[in-house]
């Protein structure tokens, strides 16, 4: 049994802490909101009162919040998490963050010698909930290896991508792709919509030809083929609009930093933003099929 510190128990974290609590570890969690910390306090972890009395003694740290300014603010300065450790601790930050600040605290962490790994995850809340998670890692070897055994507790796939920032990097351009095929494969069922082909008979034909892809054949954006696709559901979430628009942006903050050219990564990133604005935000992002379909008509 290790002594884990869990910090960031929001849709996401609250599932993945409940499960290092079934793998049978001590589980000190924090959060800002007291009601997220009292829900898995009843699950069997241990309430702390900072990120400070969380830490202290931990074989492990784990964290699973918003974006890079609030793993930076938790990580770094005087009662951040890197001044707390004890040298032996293994640090995953699970959260989707922009390369810079993974590579940040990365760089921190290995100049004070503790082991760290930026660790996103593919797959969505209910993923985090049976833990089936997929984690893409950044880090040393040792880093990875160390953190390797508490990732199986929360996912069924840990892959180690490179080094510290690689798991952002690869989980960033997997989203960038992600949004850019989705778009396409909302585009393409409008326009077969308005040449007469039935949804069930388009995707009857693309599923088998060129055209397939993962949008397509495991989240179809039209109601009917693939009956675990939210398109099934009014476009309940799933996979917000909000949060491939925030993937987006990281995508293409890191191509500006790089100078990486991704004219389609741009597109997806506007036509999502545009999606947003009209409120869109808290939809599906497979909804996109509906909002194309609108700009269709209103342009008509
Ligand atoms: P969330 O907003 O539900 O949870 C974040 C939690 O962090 C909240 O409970 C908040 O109170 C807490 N928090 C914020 N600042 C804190 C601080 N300084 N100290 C302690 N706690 C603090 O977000 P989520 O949906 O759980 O997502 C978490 C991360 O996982 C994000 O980076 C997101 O992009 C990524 N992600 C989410 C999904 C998804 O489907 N929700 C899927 C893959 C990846």
């Amino acid at each position: 049994m290790a002594r884990i510190a869990f910090i960031g128990l929001g849709n996401m974290g609250s599932g993945m802490a409940a499960n290092q609590v079934k793998a049978g570890h001590d589980v000190h969690v924090f959060d800002l909101n007291p009601d997220a910390i009292a829900a898995l306090v009843a699950k069997g972890a241990q309430a702390a009162a900072s990120v400070t009395e969380a830490v202290t003694g931990a074989d492990a740290v784990i964290t699973m919040l918003p974006a890079g300014k609030h793993v930076r603010g938790v990580y770094e300065g005087d009662e951040g998490v890197l001044a707390k450790v004890d040298d032996h601790c293994v640090i995953m930050d699970c959260s989707t963050i922009d390369v810079e600040s993974a590579r940040a605290v990365g760089a921190a962490a290995a100049e004070k010698g503790i082991k760290f790994v930026d660790a996103p995850v593919s797959g969505g809340v209910a993923a985090a909930e049976a833990g089936t998670l997929t984690f893409m890692v950044g880090g040393r070897d040792d880093a990875f290896k160390a953190a390797e055994p508490f990732l199986n507790a929360m996912g069924k796939a840990v892959i180690h991508a490179g080094v510290a920032g690689a798991g952002q990097a690869a989980k960033i351009c997997n989203n960038m792709l992600l949004g850019i095929h989705m778009i396409g494969t909302c585009e393409a069922f409008n326009l077969a919509r308005k040449l007469g082909l039935s949804d069930q008979s388009f995707f009857d034909i693309a599923s088998k030809a060129s055209g397939q892809n993962w949008s397509l054949t495991s989240y179809c954006p039209a109601p009917g083929p693939v009956p675990t696709a939210p398109s099934n559901r009014d476009y309940k979430p799933g996979f917000a609009v909000a949060m491939m628009l925030k993937d987006l942006k990281l995508a293409q903050d890191a191509a500006k930093h790089v100078d990486a050219h991704t004219p389609m990564g741009e597109r997806a990133e506007s036509l999502y933003e545009a999606f947003d604005a009209a409120g869109g935000g808290g939809m599906d992002f497979s909804a996109m099929i509906k909002f194309l379909e609108g700009e269709a008509g209103s342009n008509s």
